[in-house]
């Protein structure tokens, strides 16, 4: 008889995003003349860049010639890519990246849910509250998990550290003691960037401990401030201890396109066996790499135009940030995020529940946002917004906001 993945079973619908599409929808219903603008799911709005898409054509006619036509691609990715990031992304930031340690993917949220696979399932895993969800549904499905507490709104058996406002958002160690430690920074959902003081306090515990830390790098393109790593790896002493994790959609506009790469260590080792040799053997068995299109594509993201294409996109979603952040702080609310990450998190106002005021801001205002319940216990209290808006439109939601404001108080 057939069995289940039970574990599957456990999982919690992630109703987050098709709750707030069914309320949306129902709002619409009632009030069809109503003009909602979104400013909640994360998902970019500005077209592929002209260097990206003049590489993508160009590797298209490629591909149609028998000369420079390409059927698999090499397992880890193409060298032209390869050597780009480790001297662009690694080796310009005094990070000893080498092109051998870097795996080419169609992603970073396939990455994260995909490389604890390499980890025993008796792994005690540790992830911030509040969460990106994919860290921890992956270890639900894998068995690293117990069952869903209903009361306390999160799994048995793992360790969640809380990112509060009087943490500034940054997780403190936690007291029982994790194998594997998911951290996200810049952070989505809170917006909040680490420091490197406050990233080797982590990299020395792990080293300490034994664990690994799993780094998800994928708003580093968001760090304003001079000051802060882009990288785990300019951390000391981070090859023992992280694999980081990369992505084209949110610096490069590919969420449709699909790029990402993962770094792994040759010093990363554990029970004996380097990760690298496990990853890549995962990898070499079940992917088949991403398209030459892309990775040419991706190649392009590093080229001088590409360059200042993409800088100049990232600072049309940061105004944007910048327009969010301002007009919520002038209206009196409390505002956190939105300076080295296209995320505003935003404390709801008079202690009112995220929910709540999701269908406040809808009814009022006509504006989506995401509850931060829908992260974490501890987003309870807090709402997220995202830059990732048409500028008009983000003016206008805010515009919005700041009457209803006005008329609530
Ligand atoms: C958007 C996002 C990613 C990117 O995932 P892709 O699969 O590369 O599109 C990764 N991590 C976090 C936290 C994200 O918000």
């Amino acid at each position: 008889m057939v069995t289940v993945n039970k574990n599957y079973l456990k999982l919690q619908g992630n109703y987050l995003f098709s709750t707030i599409a069914k309320k949306v929808a129902a709002h619409q219903k009632e009030n069809p003349e109503a003009e909602i603008i979104r400013l909640g799911i994360g998902d970019v709005t500005q077209p592929l860049a002209p260097a990206i898409l003049k590489a993508l054509h160009k590797a298209v006619e490629e591909m149609g010639n028998v000369e420079t036509f390409r059927g698999y691609a090499p397992e880890q990715g193409y060298e032209f890519l390869r050597n780009t990031i480790s001297e662009q992304d690694y080796r310009a930031r005094g990070c000893e990246i080498s092109p051998e340690e870097l795996f080419i993917s169609d992603g970073a949220k396939s990455d994260c849910g995909n490389i604890q696979e390499i980890f025993g399932t008796d792994n005690r895993v540790a992830v911030c509250d509040p969460v990106y969800p994919v860290y921890v549904d992956t270890n639900v499905m894998a068995g690293r998990t117990g069952n869903f507490n209903q009361e306390r709104g999160n799994y048995d058996g793992l360790i969640y550290m809380p990112c509060t406002e009087s943490g500034g958002f940054i997780p403190e160690i936690p007291r029982e003691i994790p194998d594997l430690i998911y951290l996200c920074f810049p952070n989505n959902p809170t917006g909040t960037a680490i420091t490197k003081p406050q990233l080797q306090e982590w990299v020395d515990y792990a080293n300490r401990i034994g664990a690994v830390i799993l780094y998800d790098a994928a708003y580093e393109a968001y760090i304003s401030n001079p000051e802060l790593p882009h990288s785990i790896y300019e951390c000391d002493g981070a090859t023992e201890c992280a694999i980081e994790f990369r992505s084209f959609s949110k610096n490069a506009g590919f969420t449709g396109v699909r790029l990402g790469f993962t770094v792994v260590p040759k010093n990363l080792k554990r029970n004996g066996a380097g990760l690298w040799d496990l990853w890549e053997r995962r990898q070499g068995t079940r992917f088949n790499g991403a398209p030459y299109l892309v990775q040419r594509a991706g190649e392009a993201v590093y080229t001088p135009e590409g360059r200042q294409e993409l800088s100049a996109q990232v600072s049309y979603y940061m105004e944007n940030a910048r327009i969010i952040r301002e007009g919520l702080e002038g209206a009196g609310f409390t505002v956190y995020g939105g300076i080295d990450a296209p995320y505003i998190w935003m404390k709801t106002p008079e202690n009112m529940g995220s929910w709540e005021f999701f269908a406040y801001l809808l009814e009022k205002a006509n504006v989506v946002g995401t509850p931060g319940e829908g992260f974490g216990a501890c987003g309870e209290g807090y709402f997220r917004l995202t830059a990732f808006g048409d500028r008009e439109k983000t003016k206008q939601a805010i515009e919005r906001i700041r009457q209803i404001e006005s008329i609530r108080k």
